[in-house]
């Protein structure tokens, strides 16, 4: 055997005895239906929603109890072993994708509500709770959880945290980091930190804020006190055809110009309204160029007249045919087709990509416009699906992942929405995060001295860089951190999927 030959044998080698290693000091702090290490165990663990990517961790560790969440964090620190935090895995950019030689920790056990505070309007939960279950828990108060991800009734407020998390109402009511008060969780080191009080505003440096769309590079969030907002009384919504996707991009910035903040507002293309109509049957016009989701909420009053105001700029703007929900029903079979775009895309295509670029809300006809140019450049289909309202893009590149020249298409087109993003003035990333996804996009956004900063950041934090290390900063050094993960930083690539 060659030494090119026994390189792949010796590295396996290697790693198993890492993996003994950390596996039996893990062995010490955990119960045993705590720790996972058997590949057939681990599997489920291997990628998140960016599928695409996978990577086996040396151990999956699931904790009960903030003793052991710290234990974990104290053992892995004193071996010098990578820790990647998990929610429910439903990250898009590769947060959650585990490292070739560290562990994975789970907070899907960290699942109870502590407390909802109807007088001061907040909540306070455990991190591994759903975004959806704060909602139905605070209902009876006749209160909600605002931020409202399509993937709410999965992911988790720790995840949430993770990826500063949006949905359709964040354009009227924030996004994660106006919606989380306090935050208390574990450094690298497994030290005890809390972030942002529950008074309005916390003396110092804002480092909740800074927590707030860390990727897990920061800390281990454990438990969060968020805001609830009362329920309103009515909720409507009008959809609006048009024939071309440019009329569709100029009416979401006449809404918004004409000093109108709808609750939601929403835009599909014909691709997308097609693959959704097939799955969930929500009633979309099928011979539209494009359809806009616009919603009003309050009391009857302040709806009534927002509709009649709303409907008058669509109309004004070129919309063909406009339906007002007659009822909660129809309302939430609207929605049920863009709450459900992701999954139908699935059923067209065996992979996508879900690209999350922002612009300006007055350039979104000129993106669609060249993704639409783009298809034709890369041979790959694109669906597209936004949070209009925000200038925040969902394209989603529809590819084989088994077939390695299609792969490289979907990246080569994914930066390119990406770049093209950023020279219209915005930014390669609105709700989902950077992950492994958009490394290299990061040197499009930022400069060399600004990406500096943000390792200067990681480090006051987690000295050693342990806590989801390769993400984010696409410095030679985190890049390398993960072997596999060359392509995305700029260099040759992960294994597509086996
Ligand atoms: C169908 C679908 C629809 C989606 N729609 C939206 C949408 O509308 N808006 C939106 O913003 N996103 C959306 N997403 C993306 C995803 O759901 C969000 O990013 C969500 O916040 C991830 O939560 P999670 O619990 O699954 O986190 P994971 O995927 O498990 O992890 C995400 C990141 O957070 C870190 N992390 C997780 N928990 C913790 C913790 N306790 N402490 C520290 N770090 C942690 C991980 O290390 C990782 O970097 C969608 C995804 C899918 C599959």
């Amino acid at each position: 055997m060659n030494a090119a030959d026994s390189a792949p044998f010796a590295a396996a080698q290697e790693r198993a005895a890492r993996q003994s290693q950390v596996v039996q000091a893990l062995q010490r702090v955990l119960p045993a239906d705590a720790l996972l290490w058997h590949s057939e165990d681990t599997t489920p663990y291997e990628c998140d929603g960016l599928t695409a990517y996978r990577q086996r961790p040396l151990a999956v560790c699931l904790p009960q109890t903030e003793a052991q969440v710290q234990a974990v964090l104290r053992t892995c620190h004193g071996l010098g072993v990578p820790v990647v935090a998990r929610g429910a895995g439903t990250g898009l950019s590769g947060g959650a994708m585990p490292h070739a030689l560290g562990v994975t920790l789970s907070l899907a056990r960290f699942n109870r509500i502590l407390a909802v505070d109807p007088v001061s309007r907040t909540a306070t939960v455990q991190c591994g709770v759903r975004n959806l279950a704060i909602s139905e828990a605070a209902a009876p108060h006749g209160l909600y959880y605002a931020p409202d991800p399509s993937s709410q009734i999965a992911c988790t407020i720790g995840g949430n945290i993770a990826e500063n998390s949006g949905g359709v109402h964040c354009l009227k009511y924030g996004l994660t980091v106006h919606n989380v008060l306090r935050v208390r969780g574990f450094t690298a080191e497994g030290d005890e930190v809390t972030f942002g009080s529950e008074a309005l505003d916390a003396p110092g440096y804002d480092l909740l804020a800074a927590v707030i769309g860390s990727e897990g590079m920061l800390a281990v969030a454990i438990e969060a006190t968020v805001r609830l907002v009362p329920k309103p009384q009515l909720a409507r919504c009008i959809m609006a055809s048009f024939d071309s996707v440019r009329k569709a991009g100029d009416a979401v910035a006449a809404v918004i110009a004409a000093g109108i903040i709808p609750a939601g507002l929403e835009m599909m293309d014909k691709p997308m309204t097609a693959a959704v109509e097939d799955f969930v049957h929500a009633g979309y016009d099928l011979s539209a160029e494009a359809i806009l989701l616009c919603e009003s909420d309050g009391t009857p009053e302040e709806v009534e007249e927002e509709i009649a105001r709303m409907s008058a700029v669509l109309q004004d703007a070129g919309a063909t045919a406009l339906a007002v929900s007659r009822d909660e029903e129809e309302r939430l079979r609207f929605w049920s087709g863009r709450k459900n775009a992701f999954p139908a895309s699935g059923r067209i295509s065996p992979d996508y990509m879900c690209m999350d670029s922002t612009i300006p809300r007055k350039r979104l006809a000129d993106i669609l416009l060249a993704i639409q140019d783009m298809e034709k450049k890369y041979g790959l289909r694109c669906a597209n699906v936004f949070h209009a309202g925000d200038g925040n893009l969902h394209p989603l590149i529809l590819f084989d992942a088994n077939d390695a020249d299609q792969l490289r298409r979907a990246e080569a087109f994914g930066a390119d929405i990406m770049n093209t993003s950023v020279a219209m003035g915005g930014a390669i990333t609105g709700e989902h995060g950077v992950g492994v996804e958009k490394l290299a996009s990061m040197r499009v956004q930022f400069t060399d001295a600004e990406l500096q900063q943000m390792e200067r950041l990681k480090q006051a934090f987690d000295p050693q860089g342990l806590l989801n290390p390769g993400k984010v900063i696409p410095t030679p050094n985190r890049c390398g951190d993960l072997g596999l993960m060359k392509t995305l930083a700029g260099g040759p690539g992960l294994a597509p999927r086996a």
